[in-house]
């Protein structure tokens, strides 16, 4: 049994002051909550104000973002350690805004995937197809060449660190949710890719979020599939009355 995974990104979004009352409402209202993991992802600036006002509660930090290499002369730049050190247990790699609005590639995720794991950080790895690939029916194709390629080399155990998150791009901001179905789909098909490039027992254990327009009013269907352990929440994740219903939806 998969234990759920809400995961909070909270983009280029919130000043201090609102990052802190956030993550202190969401710490709080969670107090209470069991059966499920809960993540925030602030911006890199909030980040040790953010693990202050989580401090004690069940909730976890995580990153948006990376770079590969351990240190050195890398403007502008954070490393897993130092992500580590200032309280991340997480790192988002691969968001569908790096890959297209930065211009990620597969390499760059999985030089960074690699990384993270190397220091002990747990990475959530997005893949998820444009609406023009959807249509042209080249879904399947994408995931799997975004699977194999951010995640080239990582072994069977490392696999265990890792969350994979199904983010069609498409219904990233966009108030268009994949409905449950359509994303049940492509979680089976991550499942098997899995169990293919691994083994049954990694396919079985590692998480599959949803990611994509998710509200109190949606997830909890998305969370009933069978493959859908969790979600990874952009817009919705800005409110606490919104965000921890979800969080509630996928204790129950
Ligand atoms: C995201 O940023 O990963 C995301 C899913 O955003 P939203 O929930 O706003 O669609």
């Amino acid at each position: 049994m998969r234990r759920p995974y809400i995961a909070g990104n909270w983009k280029m979004n919130l000043d201090r002051a609102s990052a802190i009352a956030l993550a202190t409402e969401v710490a709080s209202q969670t107090t209470g909550i069991e059966g499920v993991d809960v993540a925030l992802c602030p911006p890199s600036v909030y980040l040790d104000a953010v693990g202050s006002a989580i401090s004690g509660s069940q909730v976890v930090m995580g990153a948006q973002n990376m770079y590969h290499q351990p240190e050195g002369a890398f403007t502008g730049e954070l490393s897993a350690a130092m992500l580590l050190d200032v309280g991340c247990r997480c790192v988002i790699l691969g968001h569908s805004e790096r890959r297209h609005e930065i211009g990620e590639s597969n390499e760059d995720v999985n030089k960074k995937v690699l990384a993270a794991l190397a220091a002990g950080l747990e990475p959530i790895v997005c893949v998820g197809e444009l609406l023009a690939e959807r249509e042209a029916g080249t879904t399947g194709e994408v995931i799997r060449n975004q699977f194999d390629g951010s995640l080239a080399g990582v072994t069977a155990e490392q696999m265990s660190q890792i969350t994979l998150a199904y983010e069609p791009v498409w219904a990233i901001g966009t108030g268009k949710v994949a409905s449950p179905e359509q994303a049940e789909e492509v979680h089976l098909d991550l499942r098997k890719l899995m169990e293919d490039r691994y083994n049954s027992e990694v396919a079985q254990a590692v998480r599959i979020q949803y990611g994509g327009s998710v509200k109190p009013s949606n997830a909890a269907e998305l969370l009933a599939k069978p493959n859908i352990d969790g979600c990874l929440i952009g817009g919705a994740s800005l409110k606490a009355d919104l965000f921890v219903p979800v969080i509630r939806a996928a204790a129950e």
